[in-house]
């Protein structure tokens, strides 16, 4: 068996660990990376750009991140950490530009406007007060807030064409809002990794089994998927950037931060336009309201996408229930992944959330009619024969015991770590990608909090990201400073 020895082992090569491969060789070019991923191309599961909906998450459109509150509040609390989360990754992305790591921005992000749409008078109330506080805060200025039918008919023709008369109707509009090809992005970012001599990437190849090396570190078992043969790495770090395959890698670490840990899978389906002249007429990412019962994640918009360098509309997601934790996962992911630590918080959420349950069936059974009847909430006049049926990634949202041993269901993302800080696993999926440079980062404050102190790695992260530190909630000035720069290096500008 051979052994080879590394700095850094990242399992997966999706949004998550690229960003962490590429944070990482800037800080110390002399890191020596293993990149390890069981299917044959870089970016093929979640981040895959027909897997997720790409939409650069600032939460100007997404109103699940705007929870109403008693009668006529909101909170949007959440909306202004996510939106400056957004804004960490949107200046590394400048940095990547700027410094020739990427190419033009074109071939990953480009402009698409961010709409929030609603009818019926409780829902206009709701967006307005939405729109009030947001629009008072440095984070969300410039939007703009309308019910006048014949402005929407300008921002979204295809939504209000064959509408209902009468009907009382209300959006918001942030120009700069973004469409994302997170697997181009990718892609992207290991082919200029490629370049680098410390870094190697191996397609193909599973993790299969981790153990503490008596060395220090991580002594790790891959398997050739094509030859089945068996090599080993020893790793001073190791991240679990597997997506739905890192709960289980996390389980086989024994590391006891991994206790209680379970996951409960929730895969989705988008209906795909083939007709481009439907395309053509619309240039915006839509959000609605979510279904009474239904999860956060299976808000319903109609979105402009450009995937692989060709626009695309797109419309879902509807949500759906496998046990497969990954879309070339396996049934037996589900069941495999319960064990003594964590049956009892397993059991429980099964039990607490038999709506959520019963709400995923019933969407897997849905039949065509009622997917169209949906899309037509949206698009009024959309045809049937326009359309197909095209299935998305799977997420997998994480259960944890609670402090009486019972479970909770949580629809974020979580890096679980080991004290040592060798190893690190990302479990969730939500706001995902948008904020995979603010996730990196902690897991970068955590495991290698010296070399951060002593090696003039804050230095070089102020370099990539010159608000690391500071808050861009709290300091209007320097959200407007980064933002102009973010803006023009990356052509989100109207
Ligand atoms: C329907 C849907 C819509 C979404 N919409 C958005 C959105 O609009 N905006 C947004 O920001 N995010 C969105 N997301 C979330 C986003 O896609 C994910 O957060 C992100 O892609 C996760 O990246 P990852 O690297 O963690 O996982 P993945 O992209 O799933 O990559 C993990 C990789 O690990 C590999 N792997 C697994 N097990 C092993 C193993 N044992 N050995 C080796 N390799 C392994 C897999 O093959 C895979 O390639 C969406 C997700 C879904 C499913």
């Amino acid at each position: 068996m051979t052994v080879k020895t590394v700095d850094a082992l990242l399992v997966g090569a999706g949004a998550m660990s690229t960003t962490l491969a590429t944070m990482l060789n800037k800080l110390d070019p002399s890191l020596e990376i293993c990149m390890v991923e069981r299917l044959d191309h870089v970016a093929h599961e979640s981040t895959d750009g027909w897997n997720n909906a790409g939409t650069g998450h600032a939460a100007y459109c997404e109103l699940n991140y705007t929870p109403e509150v008693g009668k006529n509040d909101v909170n949007i609390d959440k909306a202004l950490s996510i939106n400056s989360a957004f804004e960490v990754t949107l200046q590394f992305w400048s940095h990547l530009v700027k410094s020739g790591s990427l190419p033009e921005p074109e071939n990953f992000i480009n402009r698409t406007p961010h709409m929030s749409f609603v009818w019926g008078k409780k829902n206009v109330a709701f967006l307005k007060k939405r729109y009030e506080l947001m629009s008072a805060h440095h984070l969300f200025q410039g939007m703009e807030y309308s019910e006048d039918p014949e402005v929407l008919e300008q921002w979204m023709p295809l939504v209000m064409n064959g509408r209902k008369a009468g009907q009382p109707v209300a959006a918001t509009r942030v120009n700069h809002g973004s469409d994302c090809d997170f697997g181009s992005l990718a892609r992207l970012m290991v082919n200029n990794l490629e370049k680098q001599d410390s870094f190697e990437l191996k397609l193909a190849h599973s993790v299969e089994d981790l153990q503490r090396s008596s060395q220090g570190g991580w002594s790790v078992l891959l398997k050739d998927e094509k030859t089945d043969k068996i090599t080993r790495v020893r790793a001073k770090f190791v991240f679990l950037g597997a997506g739905g395959g890192a709960l289980p890698l996390l389980q086989k670490s024994e590391i006891p931060e991994s206790n209680g840990y379970g996951g409960f899978p929730v895969s989705g389906q988008w209906m795909v336009c083939e007709n481009e002249e439907v395309i053509e007429q619309h240039h915006a990412k839509v959000y609605g309201k979510a279904a009474i019962g239904a999860p956060p994640m299976s808000v319903p918009h109609l979105d402009t996408r450009v995937i692989n360098g060709k626009k695309a509309l797109l419309f879902g997601p509807y949500a759906g229930f496998t046990t497969k934790f990954l879309k070339h996962g396996s049934v037996m992911d589900l069941p495999g992944s319960i064990q003594s630590d964590n049956l009892k918080p397993m059991m429980s959420v099964g039990m607490k959330n038999m709506d959520l349950t019963k709400y995923l069936i019933s969407e897997v059974f849905q039949s065509m009619k009622s997917r169209m009847s949906s899309l037509k909430d949206y698009l009024p006049e959309a045809q049937d024969k326009d359309w197909k049926l095209a299935n998305a990634g799977q997420r997998v949202q994480i259960i944890k015991k609670d402090a009486k041993g019972k479970g909770s269901l949580e629809f974020g993302t979580e890096i679980v770590s080991c004290e040592d800080g060798t190893l690190a696993a990302l479990l969730g999926a939500s706001p995902g990608a948008s904020t995979a440079t603010q996730t990196m980062i902690d897991v970068i404050e955590r495991c290698f909090a010296e070399q951060l102190e002593n090696n003039g790695w804050k230095e070089k992260m102020i370099e990539m990201i010159p608000s690391y530190g500071q808050s861009l909630i709290e300091d209007g000035e320097l959200l407007g400073q980064v933002r102009k720069m973010t803006l023009e290096t990356l052509k989100l500008n109207a």
